[in-house]
This record gives structure tokens, sequence and C-alpha cells, in this order.
């Protein structure tokens, strides 16, 4: 249904690179964990949006969010990256059930987040209900089934005009203070790719700060946690990127 580990790297476009880094790095796997570490942080961008602006979700918070990275994607990225960018984030999603699986791990049913399957398949169908006519190929090739794709469409404007709108509400229109304000912590778990990920976050919240300009402020923190996450913490209002979340994006 979707690809396999082995089929990953062949399917990896490393030609649409985002952000260019040391050279020394596998161009392939950095563009993995590249798309991730932005589809992360996107994830968690949106929970603070939630919270700071405050925005009503009528449904479960954990999808709003991942709603909202493709919507975000989709603005920000040429059609090919945010291709790649979509690809590597649900692709994660489905080795993790994978993964899950051969470990003889229960689907967390009664998780706040959808089910890392169901993840995979509302990312494909999002990107995919962007346009439908040029991404046909993009949802066949990913395994979208007909009966969830006849929606797409419709889930997309949807998505457009509730996320799309929040992102039109706050663009930058004159010089100001940042509104994210980022927290690096030094220690890397000495991988080159977790060091090569900072640049990335580092980057990207300069890209927001420059693009966007709401009333309101976003720490993000760098650090090791411990766990493999990221995650929001709403009395804070702080994002934190576990480096150890990075490190589980590099595939073997
Ligand atoms: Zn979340």
């Amino acid at each position: 249904m979707f690809a396999t580990a082995t089929d990953a790297k062949k399917q990896s476009k490393g030609g649409n690179r985002i952000v260019v880094l040391e050279q020394d790095l596998d161009a392939e796997v950095m563009t993995y964990v590249e798309a991730n570490v932005l589809a992360t942080m996107y994830h968690e961008l949106a929970h603070a949006f939630i919270d700071l602006m405050p925005l009503p979700v009528f449904g479960r918070e954990e999808d709003a969010a991942d709603t909202f990275v493709v919507v975000i994607t989709d603005a920000f990225f040429s059609d090919s990256a945010a291709e790649q960018l979509t690809w590597a984030s649900a692709y994660q999603y489905a080795r993790d059930a994978e993964e899950a699986e051969k470990k003889g791990v229960e689907p967390a049913v009664w998780d706040a987040h959808s089910l890392d399957l169901q993840r995979y398949y509302n990312l494909i169908c999002l990107y995919y209900g962007g346009d439908v006519e040029a991404r046909k190929g993009f949802a066949k090739e990913f395994g979208l089934p007909d009966d969830r794709a006849e929606t797409c469409e419709e889930e997309r404007d949807l998505a457009e005009s509730s996320w799309g709108a929040v992102l039109d509400g706050i663009e930058r229109m004159q010089n100001g203070p940042d509104w994210i304000v980022l927290d690096e912590d030094i220690d890397t778990l000495g991988n080159s790719y977790v060091i090569a990920a900072h640049t990335v976050i580092r980057e990207e919240i300069a890209h927001l700060n420059k693009r966007f300009a709401p009333d309101f402020r976003v720490k993000v923190v760098i650090e090791n946690c411990n766990q493999e996450n990221a995650f929001y913490s709403p009395s804070e209002e702080k994002i934190t990127m576990c480096n150890e979340i990075v490190r589980s994006f590099i595939h073997d």
C-alpha cells in the first residue's frame, strides 16, 4: 500500500533541497530529516496558534495541527518541494506504524492523535486535494484509495478557508520585532544530521518571522529531552523540539 523502507531511498527526491547544508551529509537522508523537522515544527506551531490567537477548533486539535502542516507547506514551497515534504512526513507515519506492528504494539486508539496510518492518509489526501488534476499521480503512488480521494478536494478547501485564512490574517506588512524567539541548546547528541537540523530550524524561524507578524510571541527551544518528541507548552508559550526526535528521522 505504501512505500517500504527500501523504497524510501529510491523515492526520496534529493534534488528538492530546501536548505543548503554541510556537504559531508548524505543529501537524501538530509532532505528526509529536513522535511520531517519542518513538518514537526509546523505541527507544533499550529498548537501555538490555537492557544495564543486563540482559535476555535471543532474537532480534534491534533488533526487540526496536521492539517495546518499541509496548508503552510503548500503556501511556502514549490510543488516539487511541497510534494517531497508531504511524502517524507507521511512516510514517517507509515514507518512508525510498520515498526509498531513488528514489535506487536497495539495501535493507540485512545490517543489524542489519529493513528499513524490515518495521519499518513490524511496528509496524502490533503496534499492531493490542493490540485487534484496535477497530483493524481502522487495520490496513486502513495496508495490513496479512490473512496477517500473523492473527498480530498473538499477537505482541502475547508483547510484553506480555516488555516489559510489564519495565515492571511497575520501576514507581515511592516518591519517589527520577531514573534518567534529561538533558544538553542548546544548538546546535539553528537550527530551531524541533528546539528544540521538546527540550521533548518534556525532558518525556518527567520523565514516565519519575516513572513508573519501575529500579536503574540512564541519561544522555540531545541534541547535533549530523553524522549523522541516535540511539543507545545501552553503555560510557557513554548515549543520544544527534542534532538531525539530529529535523530528518529535518520533511518539506517
Ligand atoms: Zn500535536
